[in-house]
């Protein structure tokens, strides 16, 4: 590593604002359910405690949702999103739906598909969202897997559901008109329509609640299912990683049919009783700026790909006042220290990476505010989670040693289930390990330095080579925007390094400029790491939902060009 990334300390608000004191060896999640009604009660529902607890504790002015997209905003209040998840619930229930029923909600990031996910948790239902962007066949593996009995969603998107193929199916709700009278519009709520009692759904802990399937950059995506305990962790990491508190505008970029977007889109944030931003529409570096001004966002939540999409229209900065922003975050692939470096340059905040996965349920290894960042590193365990680098057969590696990332089974937000795949379940597990499938190495001082999928790893001459530091090196280069580094097979070497780039607006693709950048890796990083081809591409392959680079993709090109050749 470059002295270019030195670490970074909060900075003295951060510490001094901070709502995490210190209380790492002393913690325990049990701490944490006073603040829920089913400590006393012994009975959950989490549609209760992000939206009606807060009614009855007085806020139901406060706004809850701030939508934005082009021209178009809206607010509703906390009693607002009461009364329309309510009326939803109650049609819902009144039409047969119940708990465990599998209701399928497919409809963009707008306000209605926050109150239908919340409907359907209200009765118990368990809630699978799907991408807004989602063409037939995925929509289509996903319900049919799920047996899904309900669906939510608008005339238009319901083209493409493969309706005739689902025999599970029994209703669809949408949420505008049809002359398809088999088509139930839910209707719009009046200021007439009263309150209505006594929907609520009261379930245990262990209960499911939604289903999430995985981003897919491995292989097959596997459906996650969370139960509603999940709220112990969400809640507490919306309060320690987000830092959220009640003035804050907290925006989360991911629709929630990723995880992001359910468990830090919806759930830890309300649950916190933090007012959150919905911007409809795809990336756009204009609009995303625009909506922090907009909005006043001060707590923001994204990803590793916008934000190196962010830094290519870096001169558009200028032209935002985003001063609200106080806190900026990252999860779904590593952060590149580069990104980090940007951040502290032109928004004047650290970037604070977190690390978790669809099966996780909840944040695990962090950099919390008040603490130092090490740019390259993912943070440290959470306070209650105990994280280690294990061998294959479930051994504890020494500080340094690179290994399998793995946390102690128990932790709040743990899966329940994969759906209808008990073996597959068992498979994450070694002793009382649960394996993230992803490598690592951990410091001294109990940093996590992700480097790789166990199933990226480079093995050229020997070396093992993670693709992330790579990566990293290469976004560097200042022609470099963007990079995928895989291990291409090899007759002599077994594999060589790799590169497919995309370059900086400018620049353009010539043998000259590759010899530059493999200089640049090969004296910056190492000679082994040195990428021996570079493919320079419009574009990098990414999984849809979470825009994450598909290595395998890249990987499985390249050995079909073998196999032809
Ligand atoms: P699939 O399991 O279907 O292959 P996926 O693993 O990408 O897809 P997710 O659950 O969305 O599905 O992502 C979890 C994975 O994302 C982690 O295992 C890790 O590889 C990566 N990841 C998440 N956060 C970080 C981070 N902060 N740094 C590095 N990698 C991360
Ligand atoms: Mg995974």
């Amino acid at each position: 590593m470059t002295n270019k990334f030195i670490h970074l300390p909060p900075t003295e608000g951060e510490y001094q604002l901070s709502h995490y004191e210190g209380t790492r060896d002393v913690f325990s999640w049990e701490s944490v359910h006073a603040q829920f009604s089913w400590n006393k009660t012994g009975k959950v529902n989490m549609a209760y405690e992000c939206i009606d607890r807060h009614v009855d504790d007085g806020y139901g002015d406060k706004t809850a949702l701030i939508y934005i997209e082009g021209t178009k905003r809206e607010e509703l209040t906390f009693h607002e999103l009461k009364k329309r998840t309510d009326q939803l619930a109650a049609l819902l229930k009144s039409r047969g739906v119940k708990k465990g029923d599998r209701v399928f909600v497919f409809l963009t990031k707008h306000p209605d598909c926050y109150v239908a996910v919340l409907a359907s948790i209200k009765i118990g239902a368990i809630v699978g969202p799907l991408f807004e962007a989602f063409m037939e066949e995925a929509i289509y593996d996903r319900m049919y897997d799920c047996e899904a009995s309900v669906l939510i969603t608008n005339s238009e998107l319901l083209e493409r559901v493969p309706v005739n193929k689902l025999p599970h199916l029994k209703s669809i709700y949408i949420t505008d008109e049809s002359e398809d009278e088999s088509l139930l519009s839910i209707p719009k709520l009046t200021s007439n329509d009263t309150e209505i009692a006594d929907v609520i759904e009261w379930v245990d802990l262990n209960d499911g609640m939604i289903i999430h399937y995985t981003s897919g950059s491995t292989g097959k995506p596997k459906g996650v299912l969370h139960a509603h305990r999940v709220m112990v962790q969400q809640y507490q990491t919306g309060k320690w990683v987000l830092d959220l508190r009640d003035d804050d505008i907290y925006w989360c970029t991911a629709h929630p049919g990723w995880v992001t977007g359910s468990s830090y889109g919806i759930f830890a944030p309300w649950l916190n009783r933090a007012t959150i931003v919905v911007h409809g529409g795809r990336f756009a570096a204009e609009e995303w700026f625009d909506v922090i001004e907009q909005a006043g966002v001060t707590v923001w939540y994204s990803a590793p790909t916008a934000f190196r999409l962010l830094m290519d229209k870096t001169e558009l900065v200028k032209n935002y006042n985003l001063s609200s922003l106080r806190h900026i975050l990252s999860v779904g692939e590593p952060l590149n220290p580069e990104v980090i470096t940007w951040g502290v340059e032109t928004l004047n905040l650290r970037i604070h990476d977190t690390w978790w996965m669809t099966e996780t349920g909840g944040q695990l290894i962090v950099n919390l505010p008040s603490q130092t960042i090490k740019p390259g590193s993912m943070g440290r365990p959470l306070p209650g989670i105990q994280a280690a680098i294990i061998d294959h057969q479930g051994n504890e590696l020494k500080r340094g040693e690179l290994g399998l990332l793995a946390i102690k089974k128990g932790w709040p937000s743990m899966m329940k289930e994969i759906w209808k795949n008990e073996e597959k379940y068992h498979s994450y597990f070694i002793h009382d390990w649960y394996l993230s499938g992803d490598l690592a190495y951990m410091d001294e001082e109990g940093y996590v330095f992700f480097q790789g999928r166990d199933d990226d790893m480079i093995n050229s001459s020997g070396e093992r080579i993670g693709p992330f530091e790579v990566e990293s090196k290469l976004i560097e280069h200042p022609a470099v925007l963007e990079a995928a580094v895989i291990g291409k097979p090899d007759p002599v070497r077994g594999e060589i390094v790799k590169a497919f780039i995309v370059l900086v607006g400018g620049y353009t693709d010539n043998p000259k400029l590759k010899k530059e950048i493999q200089t640049f890796v090969r004296y910056k990083l190492s000679a082994h790491s040195m990428p021996r081809e570079i493919e320079v591409l419009d574009e990098l392959p990414k999984t849809q939902i979470s825009g994450k680079i598909l290595r395998r993709e890249l990987k499985r090109k390249e050995i079909e060009k073998l196999v032809v050749n």
